[in-house]
């Protein structure tokens, strides 16, 4: 809800400390973060070395744009989780048609870097848009970026007078986030273009201004 990354080296740290596992859920980050979109691992460029203490998930319902996730560590884990994962072993297994149009996600995440160029150009043009609105802006290197309004009162009245403009962004009020700190949440897309930040920005001003 803040865009905020996972300071996951020091979390590393804390669990090679320990002696504990460290479980990730880039849900987010899978597909946008780090090289060629491997994720938050490749952002931290945390060592291969570490991977016996780590367990990976990520979602496929996000950047990946199909359904399901899936879990990476080491073989004794995945060896278990097939045998115990109630949620899994009594499943049925997710449709081929689901596997190939991943593996379709799979070859753009990799090959189309454009993508992650053109989230970060709308992202630079976004934090110079929202400057001098009467909100605060926390800084965001990922595609959420939150628009911090305050009250549940505000944060709903500026949603629906942006849907009015035919804007669609969604208030986000406690308990999902902390009281007082009720929000929009900018989700920004590759598919975006400059234009419609622009236009976000103007409605913004002239919301604020009224
Ligand atoms: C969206 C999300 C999930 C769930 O993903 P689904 O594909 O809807 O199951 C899990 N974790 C995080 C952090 C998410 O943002």
């Amino acid at each position: 809800m803040d865009g905020d990354l996972a300071p996951i080296p020091e979390l590393l740290a804390l669990c090679e400390r320990h002696d504990a596992w460290l479980y990730v859920d880039d849900a987010h980050g899978f597909g946008v973060l780090g090289d060629g979109g491997r994720g938050s691992l490749s952002h931290w460029r945390v060592p291969a070395s570490a991977a016996s203490r780590l367990i990976y998930m990520a979602t496929l319902g996000k950047a990946a744009g199909v359904a399901g996730a899936f879990l990476a560590g080491g073989h004794a884990v995945i060896e278990w989780l097939l045998q115990r994962a109630r949620t899994y072993m009594f499943a049925t297994a997710a449709p081929a048609m689901i596997a190939e149009a991943l593996r379709a996600s799979l070859r753009v995440i990799e090959a189309e870097g454009w993508r992650r160029e053109r989230l970060a150009e709308l992202r630079e043009k976004l934090r110079v848009g929202l400057q001098g609105l009467p909100w605060h802006a926390p800084h965001s290197d990922t595609a959420i970026q939150p628009l911090i309004l305050g009250d549940n009162a505000t944060a709903l009245a500026v949603m629906a007078a942006l849907e009015e403009r035919g804007i669609w962004v969604p208030a986000i009020r406690p308990p999902t986030v902390p009281v007082g700190t009720a929000r929009l949440r900018i989700t920004l897309s590759a598919d975006h273009r400059v234009e419609d930040v622009d236009r976000l920005c103007t409605a913004l001003r002239d919301i604020a201004t009224h």
